[in-house]
């Protein structure tokens, strides 16, 4: 298969990175299903694409073609065999590893053979979801950054077994996305989250040894550093269950105390309090 003959996107997890994942390609031109086990998250994915489209075209970020072309590319389901003719799978259902083996194993037998899988995984290890879905050469990470048709950046990463045109493939339908890539090898966190997580976690800690208040850790961050968002502003967006799991696997996979999740970090999630997903977030715990 080469990228030319890639038509059909089959995005897995309709949060707020699939809902992202599958808007850019179907804005692209790409035949899109967006899949998940849960109806009532479709139906809201559906609202929030249509709606981030409308404020793009407002803005003038997106034709007015390209989301024609979107409402009649991308569909809704719930029926895990009507994947089976996905050129490229991505998987983007919640930083778990074993439910996301689980669904690469069941993908695995149903996606025709040539088909490639993704995953857009924060941090698990590429490698043991390749193994789980049986098609250790054409599996690959495509680290797509939140929020999806904003963010410039697809961190691709590779293992020992994913093969050169599975990367090729996967470049040029980065390329054709728009998107800018850069290559990491497989390790916990790859680049983009090891060197991130750390920070947002060493923002709890600062917090937890009272160091400053959490308006003013976020603004010294913010106007300190120059970055868009104060970490815990960022890390609500995140999503504080999605920084804990990704603090987990950095900790686990490297055995390096200095990943040990803060547990003032720990107290939110365990509390649901998980950002903006849930509408709960640093600021309204106390
Ligand atoms: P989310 O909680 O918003 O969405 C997860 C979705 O997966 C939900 O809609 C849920 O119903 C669905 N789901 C759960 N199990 C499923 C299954 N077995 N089959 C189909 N759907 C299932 O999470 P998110 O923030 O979109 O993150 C998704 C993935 O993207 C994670 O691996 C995360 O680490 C990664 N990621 C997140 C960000 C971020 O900023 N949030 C950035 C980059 C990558």
């Amino acid at each position: 298969m080469t990228r030319k003959q890639l038509e059909e996107v089959c995005v897995i997890g309709a949060g707020q990175m699939g809902s992202g994942i599958a808007q850019v390609c179907a804005t692209s031109g790409y035949r899109v299903k967006l899949f998940d086990v849960n109806q009532t998250q479709l139906e809201k994915a559906k609202s929030g694409i249509y709606k981030s489209c409308e404020k793009l075209v407002e803005k003038g970020k997106l034709s007015l073609e390209s989301f024609t072309i979107l409402k009649e590319k991308l569909c809704f389901e719930t029926k895990i065999s009507e994947l089976k003719n996905a050129d490229i799978v991505i998987e983007a259902i919640i930083e778990d590893e074993a439910k996301k083996k689980e669904i690469f194993s069941e993908l695995n037998k149903v996606v025709k053979k040539t088909g490639i899988f993704a995953s857009n995984t924060s941090s698990i290890s590429i490698a043991r979801l390749a193994e789980a879905s049986r098609r250790p050469s054409q599996f690959i990470g495509l680290h797509f950054m939140n929020p999806v048709p904003l963010m410039r950046l697809v961190e691709v990463v590779t293992t020992l077994g994913t093969n050169a045109q599975t990367l090729e493939i996967s470049k040029e339908f980065v390329t054709s996305l728009h998107k800018e890539i850069t290559l990491s090898k497989n390790y916990p966190g790859f680049v983009v989250n090891r060197i991130l997580m750390p920070m947002i976690n060493e923002a709890f800690f600062a917090l937890q040894d009272g160091l400053s208040s959490k308006e003013d850790i976020d603004k010294a961050m913010k106007l300190g550093t120059n970055q868009p968002m104060g970490p815990f502003e960022l890390a609500d967006f995140i999503g504080l269950d999605t920084c804990l799991s990704i603090m987990k696997v950095l900790y686990e996979g490297t055995s390096d105390s200095k990943y040990r999740p803060s547990l003032l970090l720990q107290e939110y999630v365990e509390n649901g309090y998980l950002g903006r997903k849930v509408g709960r977030g640093v600021y309204s715990y106390s």
